[in-house]
């Protein structure tokens, strides 16, 4: 549907339907509005006094049994994965969801109604860029109730889902892209499932008041329940998926990885979205360019430049950061795809050359060694590197920061120091690194 992927999308149009919603049995009205760049998606309560929204985000989460309710201050909407999920996969960035009361309506149990809807609002392109969270090395999620998730690097949003039932009973597996068309026919129409035995318990809690065989499937032993003949073989591993894209929405980014999940459950979605939030919020910190201390605590590009000879393309440090006392300083290095080395290193896929990383760590080790013995009428020699580990690769845009420690300064004629790079926390390369120092 969406022809432009990098750009973020919002609604066409205004666009509504009523139903009966799951926990209350009670009608309700809603109603999908478009919203400008930025947005994101909102819940609106037209039932309440001031018309309260919340933001469909991790953070309002409120709890996860059966159906995802999200909150802010005393307000609450339930069960919000499946318009989040029609929505998330339709390509529908921006929108206003309006209900006069505390849920969507159930429908048929599945994310079709809100397909249809969404179908007959449009979806329009806005000028602004989609903002996206590149899984950049493996996370995972493991569960009490079995669940396991596992968030891989790939090009494409991926899910490979194995739902299990009560003694492995109905194990179905599937693996897809999600695209809005492979959505809208693979997943959108898949219906909620519910285990026999579960269902008393859920009556006593008042969560399902409004269920019934219209809206969603019963499973008792091996037989399948419900007014309508399945949709699917593997229904229930599709209805998996819709769950997983609805509460994974509740990340504002869309998703460049591959979700691998063993018997999930909305409970351990909402954990995996949680530790993406986290680390989305981790990397936006370290992108936006710092205020550095001036003067006293380092070393701005000029002054590093009058202690190093090096020059472009071979000097390796923009800044120092700071010292800590007499044997520690960090450096920095903003890592841009105009780097002479991307050119070859390699074409289509840039990857910062470890060896440019322990140039790097020497830098800003000869700093430290320039402090200390307070002049600049000598050069660093290298003479050895012991230990040298590249842990994970280095892309344009990050920001390295090269941390190096002397352990061993004799006389004035050699020197050790231990130095490791960090991009995002993580140690992204180390060694141990041996000087000499020769007179100018
Ligand atoms: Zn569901």
């Amino acid at each position: 549907m969406s022809s432009t992927p990098e750009f973020q999308h919002t609604l066409g149009k205004a666009a509504g339907f009523s139903g009966t919603s799951l926990h209350t049995g009670e009608k309700v009205t809603l109603k999908l509005h478009p919203a400008p760049v930025d947005h994101g998606i909102k819940f609106k309560r037209k039932d309440l006094q001031d018309e309260p929204t919340i933001d469909a985000k991790i953070d309002n989460l409120k709890m996860v049994e059966r159906a995802t309710t999200i909150g802010e201050g005393s307000v609450r909407v339930h069960t919000v994965e499946h318009v989040l999920a029609a929505l998330f996969a339709m390509g529908v960035d921006n929108a206003i969801v309006e209900m006069d009361a505390n849920e969507p309506p159930i429908g048929d149990g599945s994310a079709q109604p809100y397909v249809d809807l969404i179908k007959r609002a449009g979806v329009a392109a806005q000028e602004a860029p989609r903002k996206f969270f590149d899984v950049r090395e493996s996370m995972h999620m493991e569960a009490k109730t079995g669940a396991l998730l596992i968030l891989l690097p790939d090009e494409t949003f991926r899910i490979s889902c194995t739902q299990a039932g009560p003694n492995n009973r109905f194990t179905q597996f599937l693996s897809m892209e999600v695209t809005p068309a492979i959505f809208e026919r693979e997943i959108a129409p898949a219906r909620t499932f519910v285990y026999y035995e579960e269902i008393q318990s859920l009556m006593d809690k008042n969560l399902i008041k409004g269920g019934s065989l219209e809206n969603a499937i019963v499973v008792r032993g091996d037989a399948v329940l419900s007014k309508e003949p399945l949709r699917f073989a593997d229904e229930f591993v599709r209805h998996k998926i819709l769950d997983i894209i609805g509460d994974l929405a509740l990340i504002g980014h869309r998703i460049r990885g591959h979700v691998v999940a063993v018997k999930p459950g909305h409970g351990a979605n909402a954990e995996l979205a949680r530790a993406v939030a986290r680390e989305q919020t981790r990397r936006d910190a370290i992108s936006v360019p710092r205020t550095l201390p001036p003067g006293e605590g380092g070393f701005d590009t000029d002054e590093v430049m009058q202690i190093l000879p090096h020059r472009y393309p071979f000097l390796m440090v923009d800044r120092i950061v700071g010292f800590e006392g007499e044997t520690k300083c960090i450096g920095m290095k903003t890592v841009s795809i105009n780097e002479p080395f991307f050119q070859g290193h390699f074409p289509g896929h840039p990857v910062m050359p470890g060896v440019m990383q322990v140039e790097a760590m020497a830098q800003v080790a000869s700093i430290l060694l320039f402090k200390l013995a307070k002049t600049s009428s000598r050069v660093g020699y290298f003479m050895s590197a012991d230990e040298v580990k590249f842990r994970k690769p280095v892309f344009p845009g990050d920001t390295i920061f090269i941390h190096a420690e002397l352990t061993k300064a004799r006389g004035n004629r050699l020197a050790k120091a231990k130095c490791h790079c960090v991009v995002n926390d993580a140690v992204v390369s180390e060694g141990e690194l041996m000087f000499t120092f020769l007179d100018k």
